[in-house]
């Protein structure tokens, strides 16, 4: 029989709050308290666009897909932007300042770990970010506002400075990943003594293959989810519910105090 919850959080409590090089991987669902809706909501921002549709190829190759890129952004990116971090995010920062985190990898665009107080030494975004565009030709990044006020004001295809492609920083379906942050987020997997997977179906590779990475190497798995997920078998603990309720209720058994942001 599955423990009562008041166990399994104390079990996770401890497991979180003893660990050495606790490495946390955070997904859509951690945002969506603070009202980022993930892909799974009924009638969210993202079941409008199918990103899919949205390749890199596509990105590269039409101006007419890009268009659209930028289209969409002047709906998703102000939610974004104006977005606060819940009691999820100020948890972990929490546990960053409390000291035995040794990484944040995230899944996630909308920097809202950032905003909670993670240091960027601390975080992966194995995705990007959606708060910046970078040049695909010199690299250049700078900030989405003002390139998503262009597109506004009707420039329809913004280009760089150097006349390069103008594109969000996240990483689309098609789109290599970077590889300096893929490898450092397995490394970190591997060197981890405690996993915490926060909000993410586990779904999408490869940052769903780290919990295996990091059970290979003799790490304890910890899931905190609305739903089951693949790797529910092989997890020590798996905590069903809301990430905020649920990281609050760990925070307050380690005494942990949360900042404002
Ligand atoms: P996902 O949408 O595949 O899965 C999210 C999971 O979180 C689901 O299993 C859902 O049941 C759970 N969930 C939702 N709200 C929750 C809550 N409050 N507490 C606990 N669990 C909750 O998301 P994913 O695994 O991150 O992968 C989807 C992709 O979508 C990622 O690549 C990510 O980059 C992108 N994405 C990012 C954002 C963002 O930046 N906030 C939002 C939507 C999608």
């Amino acid at each position: 029989m599955a423990p009562a919850a008041d166990t399994r959080l104390a079990r996770a409590a401890a497991l979180v709050g003893g660990a050495r090089r606790l490495v946390v991987l955070t997904g859509a669902g951690i945002s969506t308290e603070s009202g980022i809706p993930d892909f799974r909501s009924p009638g969210g921002i993202w079941t409008r666009y199918d990103p899919r549709q949205l390749t890199f190829d596509r990105f590269c190759a039409s101006a007419e897909t890009r268009r659209l890129y930028w289209e969409m952004g002047n709906d998703l990116f102000p939610a974004l932007r104006d977005a606060h971090p819940n009691t999820g995010h100020r948890v972990l920062a929490a546990l960053e300042r409390r000291g035995g985190l040794l990484r944040i990898v995230t899944q996630n665009v909308d920097g809202l770990h950032q905003k909670a107080g993670s240091s960027p030494g601390v975080m992966i975004e194995i995705h990007g970010t959606a708060l910046q565009v970078g040049c695909l030709a010199c690299g250049a990044r700078q900030d989405r506002g003002p390139v998503q006020a262009r597109f506004a004001a009707g420039e329809q295809d913004p280009r760089c400075a150097c006349g390069g492609l103008l594109k969000p920083a996240t990483i689309s379906f098609g789109q290599a990943m970077p590889e300096r942050e893929t490898a450092q987020a397995a490394a970190d997997a591997a060197a981890s003594d405690v996993f915490l997977v926060i909000g993410s179906s586990l779904e999408v590779y490869p940052a769903a293959g780290l919990p295996r990475v990091a059970v290979d190497n003799g790490a304890a798995l910890v899931i905190v989810n609305r739903e089951p997920t693949p790797y529910d078998a092989d997890a020590d603990l798996v905590l069903r519910g809301s990430a905020g309720e649920t990281l609050g209720a760990i925070a307050a058994q380690l005494g942990l105090s949360l900042s404002d942001a």
